[in-house]
């Protein structure tokens, strides 16, 4: 539902997304909501995908291949997996026009400059980004036009990017609804590996664990899971082309991350071992304080129970992806 009201005069005349699942049909759904485009084109792997874009009303015109939806576009945008984004890059360069604006929304930034930034000839302006902000759905049906409000948008400009391009990518995400900062790309896949990248392998492992114990049934894990177990197999649920992707691609900073996680990991589990109560407690309080300030920094709702509703009858509560708005935490 928009809150927005329209640009009197849209900031682009063609935006092309290439690849329509989550983020591009949210961007879409956002874009229009808030008058931003004169038009919206796109291409995505498979045709399916396409034409439902083009049923949902998320593209004006869609394509077969990126390199044909990229021409007279005055903003590209590509939405694909991380480990795609070069190909695409070497695909559309040719066709992009002078002085567009191409930016990506990828889940890690040193690898997509790296990958990208050769195939852009000079007279087009690279500003690459990343928005804070998803679900574990995937796919254009799963967009909607809230998905980025009040969450941040991260611009990595590569050094000598036109500050021109810069601000008006900045605008156009600031009326997405996102708060927009700017960091080199190595800054941000070092803050992305503790926030986002360490945490989804944490939930990818807990799960399959838990899948493998020998002593609890699968219907027990399904059937306790409210105990904290159910939390982490939403984030578990996510894509798995794009998590493995994410992973190749920030290969050291993860490791750093996951390095420091497992030394203070062992201090836990020392402190489990010798009954030291009072070490277990601040650890937890200290923890306890950080969901605070999430909170404060309006990242999160305070309610109980991340504001679910109360245990829907049985029937319900078991079907995946039963109705409700999704979580947006990411
Ligand atoms: P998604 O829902 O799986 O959609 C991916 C899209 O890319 C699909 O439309 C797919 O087309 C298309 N695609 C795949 N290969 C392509 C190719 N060779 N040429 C053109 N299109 C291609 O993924 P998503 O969640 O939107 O993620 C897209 C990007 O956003 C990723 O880089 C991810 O790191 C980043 N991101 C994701 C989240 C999140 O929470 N999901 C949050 C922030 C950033 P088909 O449908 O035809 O296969």
């Amino acid at each position: 539902m928009s809150t927005r009201v329209p640009a009197a005069k849209p900031m682009f005349q063609r935006v092309a997304l290439i690849g329509i699942g989550l983020i591009g049909s949210s961007i879409s759904h956002a874009c229009r909501r808030a008058g931003l485009a004169h038009e919206i084109v796109g291409s995505a792997r498979t045709l399916a995908t396409v034409d439902t874009a083009k049923r949902l009303g998320l593209i004006d015109e869609g394509f077969a291949s990126a390199s044909q939806a990229v021409r007279g576009a005055d903003l590209v945008i590509v939405c694909v997996p991380v480990g795609l984004c070069g190909a695409i890059a070497q695909e559309i360069g040719p066709s992009l026009s002078p002085g567009a604006i191409v930016t990506d929304v990828g889940s890690v930034k040193g690898a997509i400059v790296r990958d990208m930034a050769p195939h852009l000839r000079a007279g087009v302006h690279f500003v690459p980004g990343h928005p804070i902000a998803g679900t574990e759905q995937s796919g254009p049906e799963s967009g909607f036009a809230e998905l980025f409000d009040g969450r941040w948008c991260i611009l990595t400009p590569p050094p000598q990017t036109d500050a021109v391009a810069i601000e008006k990518l900045k605008t156009f995400w600031q009326a997405l609804g996102s708060n927009v900062e700017i960091m080199t790309p190595e800054h941000h896949d070092l803050v992305l590996a503790i926030t986002s990248h360490l945490p989804h392998l944490i939930a990818f492992n807990i799960v399959n664990t838990a899948a493998h114990l020998e002593r609890v049934t699968d219907s027990e894990v399904i059937k306790f899971s409210a105990g904290g177990f159910r939390d982490f197999t939403r984030i578990a649920a996510s894509d798995p082309t794009m998590w493995r992707d994410v992973f190749l691609n920030n290969k050291d900073a993860v490791l750093e991350m996951l390095g420091r996680f497992q030394e203070d990991l062992a201090n836990l589990q020392r402190a489990i071992r010798y009954g030291e109560g009072d070490e277990l407690y601040a650890k937890f309080a200290d923890a306890r304080a950080i969901r605070r300030g999430v909170i404060q920094a309006g990242q999160d709702t305070a309610a109980p129970n991340f504001g679910r509703a109360p245990a829907a009858p049985k029937a319900v509560d078991a079907v995946p992806g039963a109705p409700g708005k999704p979580d947006t935490k990411r």
